[in-house]
């Protein structure tokens, strides 16, 4: 039975009675939404499909909890269960129905999702190696518990602008990457005492930012205090207006750290004026036992070498188990808790690079589960290289996904099949995935990164990945991964083996492929290697390029979800932008294109596509020029044959550009500049504007229903029609996503009615 705190059965007992208000139809999705999402419960991207996330403080799971979570995998989820990029685990595909009786069999075990999604704080993620490692300041085991226990019985912890993520390392080599966490903590010993250095404001995804070293040392007993203190600081200053800039990260810089400190201070006050705060531990330095070696058998060498370590605890071995994509079958799963039971309870522990770990084995006890590990791993025959791809679920169940990374990842598996040994020498090298720039694949702490992004070739979109290298997380100084370029998912593959192959002639002469790719000379080697794959064939000549790995369908933004609109159309905007920059960079004289592209590059903010130059030069003029946004001067250089004058056009429209804000509004303009929008309708709820959209394809749709809200009043109503397909999946949520109230009113033939209040 569970432990949890009294107010987790009381908010269980609630979610329990909206979830059975909402399959009687007397509880709107919406609002059973606010309840689902803080229990872990999303929605998929397939319609009326759910995913359940389950917590796991410090990647810590029993073997009776293990077999518990396999055998809901096999009733209610497709067979697998998921490790998580925070080392938790997730069912997929389940159906709603199915959801209450999932969490109490959760319950039954001590384990629940709640705090596993939304706007809450997240699980605690630690060091895998915590408790076992030989560079460990002291086990924070415990730590990570108690505070677990503290956040599960805070009110004050489901309710925030934003998710809030702690993260507990041993040892400065910060495995938990602490440094890049709302809250990091890293285990010092100083004067002899255990505490934690104190890391704030780090997170990756929209303006990703190296946390702040907030303090040297706090002792162990104050770590509820501090996450406490700046958990409120986070709560009362928030941005709980625009999600996209709600992250403690955002606070930090709009505050200022000078002025964010100010208030920590004064929320620790106020947390240590109400008591309670202690954490009752006290615990003693690490002192590494002496190592007893052992050999293994030959048969067992190579995988012996690659994935088994001493712990500190002499005799003692652990083990990483790579699990390819973070997916365990059931049927395995239950395997392997009927192995470990026998040994232990704290045997396994799952970690946010979707790899498990065992430990406190002795060798007799690690090589009688070698058999279930390779049933569980087949990567464990493989070079580190392979288990230690990372790749979020992306747009095959995400609904913020553009690409399919887990598809890209088979993909780079196909095409090395059968040398992968080659590449037993880069050991360590990590590639990660996003399939979109919130980075739950942490592609900025890779070695090489990618994230998803929307390309377009003759006016066909097709999937990409930006493309970014060398990131190094430690306690030191850690460094995020810098961008190089970008790419077709198509040509993913190769790329990836390209790069192993380059950095196999480098590998001997350098401490890390950061060291290579910031120090000397790799970023640029690179950006050369990248050029090779820049060329998409045409729609018409191959169409392969424009479909995603595992998708039968063209590609497309359809079924993708909330606010991601924008990002489409940012992809669409940073095409162009860096056309123009590497032409004017290598001081291209093709001044047609120049122009060309000066003129393209913000009319996707006007609402207006343009494919060819004529049209689009027509367009700015009409946009940009007789608006007044830029001068009379270059409105003259869109007439006749393009000069150098192009030039400088394209540098004032990149200016332009760092000027605008998320409403399309440049800094320093007199007006509003949204066209073609007419005369906004005056009283609230009175008047309803109306505009056509079927035929216009997304992002566009969006961008022109965006336009016609900024030149309206509060309240005013906007009813729109969009065609069936994506445009209605995706612009009636981004629309919401921006605070306004949406309705769908009904199909008319073949098109959508959609009804927008504006916020
Ligand atoms: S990175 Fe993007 S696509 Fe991947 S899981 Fe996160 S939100 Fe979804």
């Amino acid at each position: 039975m569970s432990h949890f705190p009294h107010q987790i059965h009381e908010d269980f007992a609630r979610f329990k009675e909206q979830h059975a208000a909402y399959l009687r139809g007397d509880l709107d999705a919406l609002a059973f939404k606010t309840m689902r999402v803080p229990f872990g419960v999303y929605e998929q991207r397939e319609a009326d499909t759910y995913m359940v996330r389950i917590k796991l403080p410090g990647g810590k799971i029993t073997p009776a909890q293990l077999r518990q979570v396999a055998l809901l995998a096999k009733e209610y989820a497709h067979e697998h269960l998921h490790i998580t990029t925070r080392g938790g685990v997730q069912l997929h595909n389940v159906n709603i129905t199915s959801i209450i009786d999932i969490m109490s069999a959760l319950h039954e075990v001590g384990l629940t999702g709640r705090g596993g999604g939304g706007n809450t704080v997240r699980n605690i993620t630690a060091d895998p190696l915590a408790g076992i490692a030989q560079d460990e300041a002291f086990d924070l085991s415990l730590h990570v518990k108690a505070l677990s226990e503290k956040i599960l019985a805070s009110t004050d912890s489901y309710n925030l602008p934003r998710k809030y993520k702690i993260a507990f390392s041993s040892s400065e080599a910060d495995r938990a990457h602490a440094t890049i966490s709302d809250v990091g903590f890293i285990a010092k010993v100083k004067d002899g005492q255990c505490g934690f250095a104190l890391y704030v404001a780090g997170g990756m995804g929209a303006k990703s930012r190296l946390g702040s070293l907030f303090a040297e040392f706090i002792p162990e007993k104050e770590i509820h205090l501090y996450t406490q203190a700046i958990k409120q600081v986070f709560d009362r200053h928030g941005n709980r207006k625009n999600k996209h800039a709600a992250r403690l990260r955002f606070l930090i810089e709009e505050l200022g750290e000078e002025s964010f400190r100010a208030h920590v201070e004064e929320e620790l006050a106020n947390v240590k004026a109400k008591g309670g705060w202690e954490i009752d531990l006290v615990s003693s330095p690490s002192v590494p036992e002496k190592l007893i070696p052992f050999t293994p058998p030959a048969s067992h060498e190579a995988w012996w070498n690659r994935y088994v370590f001493s712990q500190k605890q002499a005799g003692l071995f652990g083990c990483k188990v790579p699990i390819y994509l973070g997916d365990i079958h059931f049927e395995h799963a239950l395997k392997f808790a009927d192995a470990l039971e026998a040994i232990g309870e704290d045997v396994v522990r799952f970690n946010s690079d979707q790899n498990l770990y065992v430990r406190n084995l002795t060798p007799e006890q690690l090589l009688n589960l070698h058999e279930v590990i390779t049933l569980l791993s087949p990567d464990s025959k493989l070079p580190t290289l392979f288990g230690d791809m990372v790749a979020c679920t992306g747009a095959a169940t995400c609904q913020l996904g553009i690409a399919r990374p887990r598809g890209a990842v088979e993909a780079i598996h196909e095409r090395l099949a059968g040398v992968q040994e080659r590449y037993g020498e880069l050991d360590g090298f990590k590639i990660h995935l996003s399939g979109c720039p919130n980075s739950c694949g942490k592609h900025l702490v890779a070695d090489l990164g990618f994230f998803g992004k929307v390309a377009r070739n003759e006016g066909y979109s097709y999937p990409a990945y930006n493309v970014v290298a060398g990131g190094s997380i430690t306690g030191l100084g850690s460094a995020f991964a810098i961008k190089c370029g970008s790419v077709a998912a198509f040509f993913v593959p190769a790329f990836v083996e390209a790069v192993l192959e380059e950095w196999r002639k480098h590998v001997k002469q350098h401490a890390s492929f950061h060291a290579w790719v910031t120090q000397a000379g790799g970023a640029k080697i690179l950006e050369t290697i990248l050029e090779q794959f820049q060329e998409v064939p045409s729609f018409k000549k191959d169409k392969n390029p424009y479909f995603d790995y595992n998708c039968e369908e063209l590609f497309s933004l359809k079924g993708r979800g909330t606010g991601e609109c924008s990002a489409g159309m940012y992809d669409l905007i940073e095409s162009d932008k860096k056309a123009l920059q590497t032409a004017l960079k290598e001081g291209s004289t093709d001044y047609k294109n120049i122009r060309f592209l000066s003129a393209r590059m913000l009319l996707v903010t006007r609402g207006e596509d343009a494919r060819d130059e004529v049209r689009a030069l027509e367009l700015f003029k009409k946009h940009f020029i007789e608006t007044t946004l830029l001068n009379a001067y270059f409105g003259t250089l869109l007439e006749g044959e393009a000069d150098e004058r192009a030039v400088e056009l394209a540098e004032e429209v990149l200016k332009l550009y760092e000027r605008m804000d998320h409403t399309f509004h440049f800094a320093g303009a007199k007006t509003a500049q949204a066209p073609n929008v007419a005369e906004a309708p005056k009283a609230a709820f009175s008047a309803v504007l109306e505009k056509d959209y079927r035929g216009v394809a997304c992002p566009m749709n969006f961008v022109k229903t965006k336009n016609d809200l900024s030149k309206m009043q509060k309240g005013e109503v906007l009813e729109i029609l969009l065609d069936d397909g994506a445009p209605i999946d995706n612009v009636p949520r981004s629309v919401q996503s921006e605070g306004h109230k949406v309705e769908i009113l009904g199909k008319e033939g073949e098109a959508w009615r959609v009804r927008i209040i504006k916020a």
